[in-house]
């Protein structure tokens, strides 16, 4: 376990029975990027949340300290694994474009320090006395998500990701058990309640791995929820980290799949990936020619586009699904949605059964993510070249490089 003990230390003194050693920023600040927001809640009554006395274990990080600065390295605590927990060392973790958003303060709500990361793949290096999923030495997967309310109609139904009540995201949430906001994989350990890890498939390459836990679930979640399959002509727009996941998926589930790219270069890739056809999304000429012809469309641009061109390529009552989350909002022309009666809709990663489904079936289809390895010294520059739309087709960080 490369988890550095020396800086160990409890709560179990009465000077500091119920307190958390550090209070870092408080959460609830605001965000107008309402699904991701981090649950508002009352300054001072943090105290009075936290259940436990926990002790906790310091681990080496990457950190941003504001939404100008690059990250460098850092130390997070962990708390020491409850009963149901798993510690898990880090090996690998993706770099997604919601950590951007997120470091940078693109959607509001960032608190800081962020070490974001939330496609984690590792190994199991301690277990809590009632878990029962998970040994010392599995694989383990964490994505987006590290608890829920586990109570309401959506937890209830698997569908963790739209909690009534307030789910904990890896990182850039409330940490209900020490206190202060949790943070994410660029990092060396993290601990996890067991219903919210993953087991990973032991026939695929791990670090191509990582990023099927968000870039894979979120492609993956909406195709299945809108029954893409053979016999469906499906578009996906955007040749990124999600975009060459909804590919590889939509493919492998039989459909006949479109990418629409703006960068010329991606095209032999598309079809490598399993797009039947490729489409430039600049060129007008081939735009009209695909008008009326698609029953599903997923959009998974990171940026400023028009949507509107996308209804157009629909049938008649076809669906435009949104993952690409902007940070401005995307002008509507809702005249192309009232003539032929399109749909219009968003879709949040998934839950965590349909992330154990999707895994599943990566394993069973030998579907992993192309990748990029990093060492973490590069992740600054890895932002930047994601921004100018310039990666094949996720960066994955390599944990041991932070030493
Ligand atoms: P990414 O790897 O950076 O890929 C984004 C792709 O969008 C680029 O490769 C590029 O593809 C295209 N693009 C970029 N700028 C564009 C522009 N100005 N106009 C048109 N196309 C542009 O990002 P990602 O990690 O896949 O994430 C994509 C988005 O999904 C982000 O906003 C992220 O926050 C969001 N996200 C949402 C969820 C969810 O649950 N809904 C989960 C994860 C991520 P081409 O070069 O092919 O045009
Ligand atoms: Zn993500
Ligand atoms: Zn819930």
């Amino acid at each position: 376990m490369q988890v550095d003990r020396n800086f160990s230390y409890g709560f179990s003194s009465s000077r500091y029975a119920g307190r958390p050693k550090t209070v870092r920023k408080e959460a609830g600040a605001a965000t107008d990027f309402a699904p991701m927001r981090p649950r508002q809640h009352q300054i001072n009554c943090w105290m009075h949340q936290l259940k436990e006395i926990v002790s906790v274990i310091k681990t080496k990080a990457y950190a941003a300290q504001s939404p100008t600065t690059p990250l460098s390295p850092f130390s997070v605590e962990r708390r020491d694994p409850g009963p149901t927990d798993v510690q898990i060392e880090i090996l690998y973790c993706g770099v997604c474009h919601s950590d951007i958003h997120t470091a940078r303060d693109e959607w509001g709500g960032t608190m800081y320090p962020c070490v974001p990361g939330h496609e984690i793949v590792g190994r199991v290096s301690k277990v809590g006395s009632k878990v029962a999923k998970f040994k010392e030495g599995d694989l383990a997967g964490v994505g987006c998500l590290v608890d829920s309310c586990r109570i309401c109609e959506s937890c209830k139904a698997g569908l963790e990701q739209y909690c009534e009540n307030g789910f904990t995201l890896t990182y850039n949430s409330e940490d209900k058990h020490i206190g202060g906001h949790t943070f994410g994989g660029y990092s060396k350990a993290v601990v996890v309640d067991q219903d919210f890890v993953l087991h990973v498939p032991e026939n695929l390459d791990l670090k191509a791995v990582a990023p099927l836990l968000c870039a894979g679930i979120t492609t993956y979640s909406p195709l299945r929820h809108w029954k893409v399959g053979p016999g469906k002509k499906v578009g996906i727009v955007g040749l990124g980290g999600l975009g060459h996941m909804g590919v590889k998926l939509a493919h492998a589930m039989g459909a006949h799949v479109t990418l629409f790219t703006t960068s010329p270069g991606k095209v032999e890739d598309g079809k490598r990936l399993g797009a039947n056809e490729v489409i430039i999304s600049k060129d007008n000429a081939q735009m009209a020619k695909a008008a009326n012809s698609f029953d599903f469309i997923l959009d998974a641009v990171s940026a400023q586009h028009d949507i509107n061109a996308y209804f157009n390529l629909l049938k008649r009552e076809g669906t435009l699904v949104q993952v690409g989350a902007p940070p401005l909002p995307l002008p509507v022309n809702v005249f192309g949605l009232i003539f032929k009666r399109r749909n219009f809709a968003g879709s949040l990663i998934g839950g965590i059964p349909e992330t154990q489904e999707m895994l599943d079936f990566c394993g069973k289809h030998n579907i992993v993510s192309d990748i990029e390895l990093i060492p973490i010294s590069k992740v600054n520059e890895a932002y930047e070249r994601m921004i100018r739309s310039d990666v094949k087709y996720r960066f994955v960080i390599d944990i041991a490089s932070l030493g």
